[in-house]
């Protein structure tokens, strides 16, 4: 397989520095996006080509084109982080790039080579390095790369062409006022993914499937749906972009990816910061009923959900059809202050780099 060079097409006009400087000063969650993406296409028989920087701009659809109907759509979600002496880092890049190979494989689209997909990611930051907030704080840029189908016509098949793309959008501070428990509807229901269905791949498609959930959740009064499994409904899987963990004194349990659950690569990497700091880390499989009876034993002694753009939160009230508790007294619990803690050292570069997850832009 080839691997295109991005030919680098900057604009003429970015944004003027004072316009950036008032968007960083509060950029919120995706709201604002940097002066330039990354193009490539592929094409049967011919693979990934016309890799492109280019100005941000909109992309003109054929009302009939797959992505539109069939919903061939993938997506990846990681950050750039400035680091103290100014230059700029993405975590763990290569994650992301085999996930979204992995997603691909699932919903009948061509891979990316994962080199490919990291020298995208980097063209576009090293050209809106501007748009990287400063070193101190605990924004960052997001980077989302994603992929549709583009050919044109009704017929029920995979693509025979691809569209990737890759945007930036500077990302404020996930809790600005301090960190805040979240709370949960645990879902008895609805469900987010099925054996052999699609849950562990990032798309689209499950997000459009969970909005439902996430309204009847602040019916409920809570901010967050709690998946279980879709056969029992019985084991908790995960909330509707978040992995879960539950920390039992000196030991934290995930979940088992159980194929309806997104390998998150916060979750993955949390396995391996817990054992460095001196806990218990394993994956295992976690009830409903389970979660409430220790944490009315006391056994279980704090609960948070982890992902890339809110890297840790805790969990403090859970709700489910006529029960409701809370873990421990409702404030951030020590394991989890502290895990958040390592992780963004690591991201923002305060802390060794033990495990080579930082991929330095320069
Ligand atoms: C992206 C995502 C996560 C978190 O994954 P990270 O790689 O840690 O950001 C968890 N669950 C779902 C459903 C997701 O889409």
């Amino acid at each position: 397989m080839t691997t295109p060079t991005i030919e680098l097409k900057p604009s003429a006009r970015p944004l003027p520095a004072a316009e950036r400087e008032a968007i960083l000063a509060d950029p919120g969650f995706g709201r604002h996006f940097t002066d330039h993406m990354v193009t490539i296409k592929w094409t049967e028989g011919r693979g990934w080509h016309d890799g492109q920087l280019v100005p941000y701009a909109p992309i003109p659809l054929d009302p009939a084109t797959n992505v539109l109907h069939y919903a061939q759509e993938i997506f990846e979600g990681l950050k750039a982080y400035r680091q103290p002496d100014g230059s700029v880092a993405t975590f763990r890049p290569d994650q992301n790039a085999r996930r979204f190979q992995r997603s691909a494989k699932r919903l009948a689209m061509p891979e990316l080579p994962v080199e490919t997909f990291i020298e995208a990611c980097d063209a576009l930051v090293r050209q809106d390095k501007d748009w990287v907030p400063p070193h101190g704080g605990e924004q960052s840029l997001y980077l989302r790369p994603f992929m549709i189908g583009t050919e044109v016509g009704l017929g029920v098949k995979p693509s025979n062409e691809y569209l990737f793309i890759v945007i930036a959008s500077p990302a404020g501070a996930y809790f600005p006022g301090g960190v805040k428990p979240v709370s949960i509807w645990a879902s008895q229901d609805r469900v987010r993914a099925v054996p052999g269905g699609m849950g562990d791949a990032k798309t689209g498609g499950n997000y459009a499937a969970s909005l439902l959930a996430q309204a009847e959740a602040a019916a409920h009064g809570c901010d967050q749906v709690c998946y279980l499994d879709a056969v029992e409904h019985k084991w908790v899987e995960e909330l509707g972009g978040m992995n879960l963990y539950f920390v039992y004194g000196n030991k934290i349990v995930t979940p088992t990816l159980t194929g309806s659950i997104l390998e998150g690569v916060t979750r993955d990497s949390l396995l391996t910061v817990a054992r460095d700091l001196g806990y218990e880390a394993e994956e295992a499989r976690v009830s409903i009923d389970q979660w409430r009876a220790d944490t009315e034993s006391g056994a279980l002694t704090e609960v948070f959900a982890c992902g890339t753009a809110a890297v840790i939160t805790p969990v403090g009230t859970v709700k489910t059809d006529g029960v409701e508790w809370t873990q421990g007294d409702g404030t951030p619990g020590e394991v989890t202050v502290r895990l958040r803690e390592a992780l963004l050292g690591i991201q923002r570069g305060l802390t060794e780099d033990k495990h080579g997850w930082m991929h330095k832009l320069g």
